[in-house]
């Protein structure tokens, strides 16, 4: 009964082939395989289906500024953790080690920079740092970001990409609600042009404060914008939610939106508006 044994197989197995990691990347839009490569090409959108990739604010500042023109300002602040914060890991600990992941010093940067020449101030938030939340440091920089453009009398540019408030600084961060909030009624009050940009995704406190205070309110295709999401509202009415529900396309439908641009005429779509609200208060101009 000796062929009932199978035999030592001869047979070599076959060596895998390296690929290198993180040369390739799937679009969750289609499924489409993409060479990131190309990905880079296109701003991070797929050619296929649109999808507009999450990117951080090193990316978004290539895409928006002239060369080299952005100059942060405040970047050295940080959390102090003034509620001594504790869930499964430390606060302190949690930070930073995000601080030495991402190369960030939190969830938003901030700066002066030209666009098409024309001088802005900018805060462009990056989800990278624990879900691009809101705690003291945002609304801080935000602050300090709208003191400077009403200073300066340059318009106003702030990127969301937020999941909302910092849960572990508790109510210091739903201070800065208010904060950032009352900053922009003073810079409105000098009709200085603020535009809001809201990306993937753009909810909680984040939409309920600045991101939605904007002079001009855009968004990128796709992108879910909303106060609570989309779970929590369908369990709390117990119904079925709409197609789209919270997307760019249904928020602006329902006239939260003044408009939804493509990643690829972001910049273009900005000047335009910056030389609009120019020509209409020139003496707005720097
Ligand atoms: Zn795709």
């Amino acid at each position: 009964m000796d062929w009932f044994k199978r035999k030592k197989s001869t047979i070599k197995p076959v060596e895998k082939k390296d690929v290198p990691d993180g040369l390739w990347v799937k679009c969750e839009g289609c499924g489409e395989i993409i060479y990131k490569k190309e990905l880079a090409k296109k701003l991070y959108v797929c050619t296929n289906c649109n999808t507009h990739f999450r990117i951080g604010s090193d990316e978004y500042i290539k895409i928006l500024f002239d060369n080299n023109t952005f100059k942060e300002f405040n970047e050295n602040i940080k959390s102090a953790d003034p509620l001594n914060f504790k869930d499964v890991k430390s606060y302190k600990d949690k930070y930073n080690a995000t601080v030495k992941n991402t190369g960030l010093s939190d969830a938003v940067v901030t700066g002066t920079a030209k666009i098409e020449k024309n001088n802005v101030v900018a805060a462009i938030m990056d989800f990278r740092f624990m879900g691009g939340s809101m705690g003291s440091v945002v609304g801080e920089k935000i602050s300090r970001a709208i003191d400077i453009a009403y200073k300066k009398e340059w318009p106003l540019i702030i990127l969301s990409a937020s999941g909302g408030a910092r849960m572990h600084e508790g109510v210091l961060s739903l201070m800065q609600l208010a904060k950032t909030s009352s900053k922009l009624a003073r810079l409105a009050s000098k009709k200085i042009p603020y535009i809001s940009i809201l990306t993937n995704p753009t909810t909680g406190g984040t939409t309920a404060s600045y991101a939605m205070l904007g002079d001009v309110n855009i968004a990128e295709p796709g992108a879910l914008i909303g106060f609570a999401g989309p779970r929590v509202i369908k369990q709390t009415i117990g119904q079925d939610l709409p197609e789209g529900f919270q997307r760019s396309e249904f928020v602006k439908d329902h006239g939260f939106l003044d408009a939804i641009v493509h990643r690829h005429e972001l910049k273009q779509r900005i000047v335009g508006i910056i030389e609009f609200f120019e020509h209409k208060n020139p003496a707005a101009k720097a």
